[in-house]
């Protein structure tokens, strides 16, 4: 079996965690390995993994290919996957390379399937593993179908390092593309509030938008100890429903969007910590905790649903008052 690991260089030059991962996937699956790896120059990601164990190396580099544009990169794939001739492709699934994917199968006549989360050998048949439904569902797939063209979702493998000095076969490509970067426009990396990448989530529920004791509703200075706790700890901010849903309105906080909601109609983080603030913790919210390991909120009543053993620690408190110790203290 041939196995063509193929991906992206980041903007430093350097192959980025999901793809060091993907490889040890593709390693996995033994066989003969090929490495493909594209971007505006690819010697430093292919030494770093110079022993890995491939037998072969093949890039396709130049400004052309710096950045994610689906014409160039789709015509870099193409030609590393017929230049190895494999019969498993194995890419990670970063946004960059899963725009892609899908285009790169159908020129190179494969199938594909993204987001896996595990692979198997066993007597030469390999079993992917993926989530459905929102990771209620855990699929097994088998496919007689080749090439197999696979995206390996990000936090199933270890990293890959084997670093060395890598010799490159370099392809020569000239990509027929309309489309021309001229500049990227970002919002500054203080200005992301959602970071997979961080230890701890904080989710903010509807109780900061409501009248408190006062009578009164203190939504900018809600804001203020959210962005406040953020700031200090790089936490990642998730919501409750009723939270965005009102955000969306323009009725509560301005920074946040659907994206951030937590839960069964919203996203399953995995953070290693959680801090729940102002959110009762119904079970439509807390399905979304599941696979965060640590628990703790702060919530007025005793009797919120973070009580009824969704929690391992509730801070009976007004959260106003915690945060803005907590903000203190972390200042
Ligand atoms: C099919 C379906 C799917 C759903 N999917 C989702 C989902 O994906 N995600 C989701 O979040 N919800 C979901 N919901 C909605 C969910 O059932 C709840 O309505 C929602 O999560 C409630 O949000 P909340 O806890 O922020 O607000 P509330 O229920 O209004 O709770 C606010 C809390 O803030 C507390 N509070 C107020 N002031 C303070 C203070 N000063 N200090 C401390 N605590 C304070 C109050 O005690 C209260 O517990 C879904 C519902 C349905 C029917």
């Amino acid at each position: 079996m041939k196995v063509l690991f193929l991906a992206h260089t980041e903007a430093d030059g350097s192959l980025g965690k999901a793809a060091s991962e993907a490889l040890t996937a593709a390693k996995t699956l033994g066989g003969e390995l090929t490495v493909g790896l594209y971007g505006a120059d690819v010697q430093a990601a292919a030494n770093a993994v110079a022993g890995c164990g491939a037998a072969k190396f093949y890039g396709v580099a130049g400004a052309e290919f710096a950045s994610a544009r689906y014409g160039s990169d789709a015509a870099a794939c193409e030609a590393m996957g017929k230049a190895a001739g494999a019969d498993v492709i194995v890419m990670p699934s970063t946004s960059r390379a899963s725009r892609v994917a899908a285009g790169v199968a159908q020129r190179l006549g494969a199938v594909v399937d993204t987001r896996l989360t595990g692979l198997e050998i066993n007597g030469g048949t390999i079993t992917a593993t993926r989530w459905f439904y929102r990771q209620r569902m855990l699929g097994k797939i088998e496919r007689d179908a080749r090439p197999w063209l696979m995206t390996i979702d990000t936090g199933c493998f270890a990293a890959c390092e084997a670093a060395g000095a890598a010799t490159v076969e370099l392809l020569a490509v000239t990509p027929a593309t309309r489309t021309k970067v001229t500049e990227i426009i970002a919002p500054a990396a203080d200005a992301q509030t959602i970071r997979p990448d961080a230890k701890l989530l904080l989710v903010a529920g509807a109780g900061w938008g409501k009248s408190q004791a006062d009578g009164q509703k203190h939504v900018d200075e809600a804001a203020r100890l959210i962005l406040g706790l953020l700031s200090a700890t790089q936490a990642s901010l998730g919501s409750s429903k009723s939270l965005v849903d009102q955000s969306g309105e323009g009725a509560a906080l301005p920074f946040l969007t659907h994206m951030h909601q937590v839960g069964q109609t919203g996203s399953t983080p995995r953070h290693q910590k959680g801090l729940a603030t102002c959110c009762h913790g119904e079970e439509p919210h807390v399905v979304g905790w599941r696979f965060i390991a640590e628990r703790r909120a702060i919530n007025l009543d005793a009797n919120c649903g973070w009580a009824q053993g969704k929690a391992d620690v509730l801070y009976v408190a007004d959260a106003f008052a915690v945060m803005s110790k907590l903000v203190d203290m972390l200042k």
